[in-house]
């Protein structure tokens, strides 16, 4: 039996009298697309929150290929291997797509980038970007200025600065949001190719989208999880379609 890479244990945080995360435990597997899904309110942003250390748990751990992230800032976090998507607005517009993912690289890694190397040409960023550039299928555009590429384009470039950092996990909030039918196919087929790679945490609004992409499913109502399991038994399971998914969507 393999070992999760990212473990979430009983995890717990309250604002007030409000239980907003209650014994929350899950298990990102190898290999795995693991989808984190309920309706507002449910305590979805607060978890990631937790998770990406912008928000401290009142008790829980969050583990990382076995080492405790709990008490570390985003930034050690990050270097540690927990991946995240960048967010649109973090781009530079008026640099190139390779620019970008070097930069996101250099903030990360900050210290070790302080010395002599002109930074534009420093192969420690120049290789991993073109690399990640490459796996995202974005290797013709690296020249191009972010401010010219397409909605689906942007998002390809933000995977690409997450994966030039060699994440041993990957967290993905909404990646579908705002991208149109191609874009979200387009982006559906890699999160596919990537997840034997680097298993994905996703949250995602898109109802197909998780039904297709997920192996796994764990379903959040008020705070605690509710249900876990792949799309079929998720699918089917009458707490979830009452508590949240409607038989509408179910029926898809
Ligand atoms: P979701 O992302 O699933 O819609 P949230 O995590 O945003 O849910 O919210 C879960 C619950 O916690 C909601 O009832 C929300 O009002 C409450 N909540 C979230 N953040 C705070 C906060 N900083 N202070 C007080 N209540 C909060
Ligand atoms: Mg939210």
């Amino acid at each position: 039996m393999s070992e999760a890479v990212l473990r979430i244990e009983k995890l717990n945080r309250s604002f007030g009298a409000l239980r907003a995360t209650r014994d929350v435990t899950i298990d990102l597997m190898p290999g795995e697309i693991h989808a984190l899904i309920g309706p507002n309110g449910a305590g979805k942003s607060t978890l990631i929150a937790q998770i990406a250390g912008t928000l401290r748990p009142d008790s829980g751990d969050i583990v990382l290929g076995g080492e405790v992230l709990t008490q570390l800032s985003v930034a050690e976090r990050a270097r540690r291997g927990l991946g995240r998507s960048f967010q649109i607005s973090s781009l530079a517009e008026e640099l190139s797509v390779k620019r970008n993912v070097m930069i996101a690289i250099q903030a990360l890694q900050g210290s070790s980038f302080r010395f002599w190397t002109p930074v534009q040409t420093d192969p420690r960023l120049v290789n991993p970007a073109l690399e990640a550039l490459d796996r995202m299928g974005l290797k013709a555009r690296a020249d191009t200025p972010v401010a010219e590429l397409s909605h689906g384009e942007r998002r390809q470039v933000e995977m690409a600065c997450a994966l030039a950092l060699k994440p041993k996990a990957l967290l993905l909030d909404e990646p579908m949001a705002g991208l149109g039918l191609e874009g979200s196919s387009m982006l559906t087929v890699l999160l596919e190719s990537l997840k034997e790679e680097v298993p994905i945490l996703l949250i995602e609004h898109d109802m197909d989208a998780v039904f297709r992409l997920a192996d796994r499913i764990s379903v959040l109502v008020a705070g605690g999880v509710i249900a876990q399991g792949n799309a079929e038994s998720i699918r089917n399971n009458p707490q979830v379609r009452e508590a949240y998914l409607g038989d509408e969507s179910c029926s898809a």
